[in-house]
């Protein structure tokens, strides 16, 4: 049984399956999210609540947040009671959700005068490897800090990886998710060229799975394609946050600009959707 006492923020789609595995690794947790009845499936399994993060961060040696975006995180830290307004010192707080880099860099610079750390460490995967503890997870911030972090975060992820200062992390999360834009279109807009051409989608989707080309993503998406499934396990306005941060980071290519369309078309009525409901919006 480990000792550490782990705070957590945020229990959405991938807060409450990354949270678990915390307590399947024995640590003991507290946790808190803005909608506290979200809080109760970790309550079942033994986790405490917290009221606030100020009080979680007092009462922890470590805080973990996933939540939606910038606006989220600004809040979780600004707040009356939010993170900064605790006055315990040397602690770490390890921000894994997709940002932008230049949050991270204020939220880092202002725990610093706080007395404590901050990581970025966004990760690459979805509810299926948080489900399983194999997320790929990249990491923002001062050598320090991380390597006390990596061993906790290892419970989390497959593969844990420092790729440089603060903001790093957000960095690597959102040329990786650029891509993910261009598969999860590229996936649809495939699929729907050889339906129109009477190739059945569970006999293309076949044939890509044994192709070079075939990967995981094809495969759970491609399932839920072909089930009707779109129940969100990343949904599809996260997508558009994220390429959005990308071109403000500067990324002005031909394919994420056609990306940014698609998916910012698409959100209105397909946002609290999968991601791969694009191939509803392509369609149409
Ligand atoms: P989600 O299901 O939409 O959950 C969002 C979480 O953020 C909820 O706990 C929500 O609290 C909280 N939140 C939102 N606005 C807030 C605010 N202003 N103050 C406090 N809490 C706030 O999102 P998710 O799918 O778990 O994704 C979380 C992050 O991970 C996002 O940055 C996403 O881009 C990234 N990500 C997601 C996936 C995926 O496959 N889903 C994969 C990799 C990375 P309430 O319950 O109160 O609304």
């Amino acid at each position: 049984m480990e000792e550490i006492h782990i705070g957590w923020i945020g229990l959405g789609n991938m807060g409450i399956p990354m949270a678990e595995q915390f307590v399947k690794a024995g640590y003991r947790l507290s946790v808190y999210n803005r909608s506290q009845d979200k809080a109760e499936a970790l309550s079942k399994l033994g986790a405490k609540t917290s009221s606030s993060p100020k009080e979680l961060l007092s009462s922890t040696d470590m805080v973990v947040i996933m939540v939606s975006d910038d606006e989220a995180i600004s809040q979780i830290f600004t707040n009356e009671n939010g993170l900064l307004s605790d006055n315990t010192t040397g602690k770490i707080i390890i921000n894994m959700s997709t940002v932008s880099p230049g949050v991270s860099i204020e939220m880092a610079q202002l725990c610093k005068e706080k007395g404590n750390f901050y990581l970025d460490a966004p990760v690459s995967g979805s509810v299926k490897q948080a489900e399983t503890g194999t997320l790929v997870i990249m990491v923002g911030g001062e050598e320090k800090p991380y390597h006390l972090a990596k061993s906790i975060l290892e419970k989390l992820g497959k593969l844990v990886m420092h790729v440089g200062a603060i903001g790093s992390g957000n960095n690597a999360k959102l040329a990786i998710n650029s891509l993910l834009a261009l598969y999860a279109q590229g996936l649809a807009e495939t699929i729907l060229f050889a339906k129109d051409k009477g190739i059945e989608t569970a006999d293309l989707l076949n044939l890509i799975s044994n192709a070079a080309i075939g990967n995981v993503f094809t495969k759970i998406k491609g399932d839920a394609i072909l089930s009707d499934n779109y129940k969100a396990a990343f949904a599809l306005k996260h997508i558009v946050k994220d390429l959005k941060l990308a071109q403000a980071e500067g990324l002005a290519t031909p394919l994420a600009q056609t990306a940014l369309n698609t998916f910012a078309n698409a959100e209105e009525q397909f946002g609290e959707e999968d991601i791969i409901s694009v191939v509803k919006a392509i369609k149409r």
